[in-house]
């Protein structure tokens, strides 16, 4: 078998799930709305820029990190500029291959320059309908939702739960809550998680990235989340071999691993952002190897393509590097991504059975 090559993974297509807005800007996009608000910028070379993403998101610093996020977010504070990062979003992700995106944001972030909620959403939203029609311009077809993220440290949950839900109509396919795991637990924000139950709406909660699985648990247990943000601690209840053969060689999963694996609840995996932030040791030893081999609803995903400097493909490369997978492996990751969307199931079907299965299925019979 030969192994996938870059260029033809950038053509198969991809399912993204865990994406952050303002985590994937263009280095270039990024000086020049910087240069029309004059926010100071640690470089105003557009390559030198994106080293510097990458270099501080690998400095080991949690400070040095989301001190990116404060030069992203900065320029993202006007309608024009929210929609011009949405729209260019959507066409390099489709440009990068992805058919299906779920891109976050927490509109809470954006209102320094005195914009709504509402016109933050509004804004991003016409940025990606605009990215989406770009792309069908040169024959890219990607479809994308939006998740609302609210802020776990902050008290607004509830607010931006509702915000998501008034938008469901218009694009809105989900929710979810960000930023430093430790002493902010799921639970904080019960009442925003239960009234999106009360609606019959989506979310998924970043739970088990930093922390491990007290958070997971909250996650699933008392806030009912459909999806893990990460969830890559969750290996942190699978013990060693018991037995020769049997899914993964014999591992004893724990109660919790044990529910996540039989309820199918999806593991939102980002591998380089969480070998960033210490989640993991290395892309050959992060555990979505055996997350795999135990068959757990995993998927592959990029987090903040500015800082890990990476696209949906260059994740798939590295796990074909790093695990030796083949089309097979892309496959599934890409189909377990499309079953856990939270657009509707025939939707998803429809993505699966008429876009996905067909070019993996000519990729597989050539391979
Ligand atoms: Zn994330």
């Amino acid at each position: 078998m030969v192994a996938p090559s870059y260029a033809e993974i950038v053509n198969a297509p991809k399912a993204l799930l865990h994406d952050h807005l303002d985590g994937g800007l263009r280095p270039a996009t990024i000086v020049e709305l910087a240069a029309e608000i004059g926010h100071e910028l640690p470089e105003t070379d557009p390559d030198a820029l994106g080293r510097w993403f990458s270099a501080a998101a690998d400095s080991g610093s949690l400070e040095r990190y989301l001190e990116t996020f404060g030069h992203t977010v900065a320029v993202m504070q006007t309608a024009a500029a929210l929609r011009r990062v949405a729209a260019e979003c959507a066409l390099d992700l489709a440009l990068d291959g992805v058919v299906y995106a779920e891109v976050r944001y927490a509109p809470e972030q954006h209102l320094e320059n005195g914009l709504t909620l509402a016109e933050v959403v509004e804004a991003v939203l016409a940025g990606f309908a605009e990215g989406t029609a770009q792309a069908a311009a040169l024959g890219r077809t990607i479809r994308i939702g939006c998740l609302l993220t609210a802020m776990r440290h902050a008290a607004r949950s509830m607010e931006i739960a509702e915000l998501a839900v008034a938008y469901r109509d218009a694009g809105v396919v989900g929710f979810d809550i960000a930023g430093a795991e430790a002493g902010y637990p799921p639970t904080r924000h019960l009442d925003a998680f239960e009234y999106l139950q009360r609606e019959n709406f989506h979310f998924t909660i970043h739970a088990g990235e930093a922390f491990g699985l007290p958070s997971i648990w909250q996650a699933i247990q008392w806030c009912g989340a459909d999806r893990l943000g990460h969830g890559v601690r969750i290996v942190d209840d699978i013990g060693p071999a018991e037995s020769a053969g049997g899914l993964g060689g014999g591992r004893r999963l724990g109660r919790l691993a044990a529910y996540v694996r039989d309820k199918r609840i999806p593991l939102e995996l980002c591998p380089s952002s969480n070998v960033q932030t210490g989640a993991a040791p290395s892309i050959a030893e992060h555990p979505i190897g055996l997350l795999r081999d135990l068959r757990f609803r995993a998927t592959v995903n990029t987090d903040n393509r500015l800082m890990s400097g990476t696209s949906m493909s260059r994740e798939m490369a590295l796990l074909v590097e790093a695990f030796g997978y083949g089309w097979a492996e892309l496959q599934w990751f890409t189909i377990n991504a499309m079953k856990s969307a939270f657009i509707p199931f025939d939707e998803r079907l429809a993505i699966i059975n008429d876009t996905i299965k067909p070019a993996y299925a000519k990729l597989i019979g050539t391979a």
